[in-house]
């Protein structure tokens, strides 16, 4: 029997585009867009999935799908068995500590005993805990930006590119504790023939970033 690979791919947001853009230009063609869940490919022996992108280091792990596409800071956050193979170089941002803008920084250290809102509790505890803070998290799944000035917490830990939303929230961004792009993510085991249509994507993939480089 011959195999197919199973590719997880954000549904629709920050790494869609790009994701659906970089197969696109290794030659593999499928559908999407069109609201389905699955689309196979004409050309390729993959089938993609199109999932929320937190679902996606879940997937690969269960074996769910073999391959899958996610920001480097989900798939470390959830800290799922899966192996990073490869980095893609879109998606990128950091995950940032801000505060508000009239704060009188004076390093790490003024987080001690305060309250920081996120929605990566372990890269922020990890972070913390590595420069010896000991502070109060708060976890929230979205509009962390919003908690300061609701009174919720002192500070936030957040996804920044430009630092736009932070300046709108009246908050600065004072301490970077994570860089990110998005990478392709495996199942920690795979079998002959699944390396082996892996190995292919890969040197597709490759032959791709250094024709742009
Ligand atoms: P979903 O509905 O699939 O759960 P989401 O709202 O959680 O989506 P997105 O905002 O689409 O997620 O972000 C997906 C990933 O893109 C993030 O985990 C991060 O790696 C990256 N990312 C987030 N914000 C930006 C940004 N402003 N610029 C570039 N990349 C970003
Ligand atoms: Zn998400």
């Amino acid at each position: 029997m011959s195999s197919v690979l199973r590719i997880a791919l954000q549904k629709s947001g920050r790494l869609s585009e790009d994701s659906y853009q970089l197969f696109k230009e290794c030659g593999i063609r499928f559908d999407y867009g069109t609201g389905k869940l699955k689309s196979v490919s004409s050309n390729f022996p993959a089938e993609f999935l199109f999932l929320r992108d937190d679902d996606i280091p879940g997937y690969v792990e269960d074996g769910v799908a073999d391959l899958g596409i996610v920001g480097e800071n989900v798939a470390v956050e959830m800290g799922r068995q899966v192996q990073t193979i490869h980095k893609l170089g879109f998606s990128k941002c950091r995950l940032s500590i801000a505060v508000p803008r009239a704060t009188d920084w004076t390093g790490i250290q003024h987080l001690e005993g305060r309250n920081i809102a996120t929605s990566y509790p372990n890269l922020l505890g990890n972070y913390l805990k590595e420069q010896g803070v000991r502070a109060e998290i708060h976890e929230i799944s979205g509009s962390v930006e919003i908690a300061p000035s609701i009174g919720l917490a002192e500070a936030v830990c957040d996804i920044v590119s430009s630092g736009s939303t932070l300046l709108s929230n009246g908050l600065k961004e004072v301490e970077t504790i994570f860089r990110s792009e998005a990478i392709l993510i495996a199942r920690p085991e795979l079998d002959a023939d699944k390396q082996t249509l892996i190995d292919k994507l890969l040197f597709r993939i490759k032959s791709v970033q250094a024709a742009k480089n």
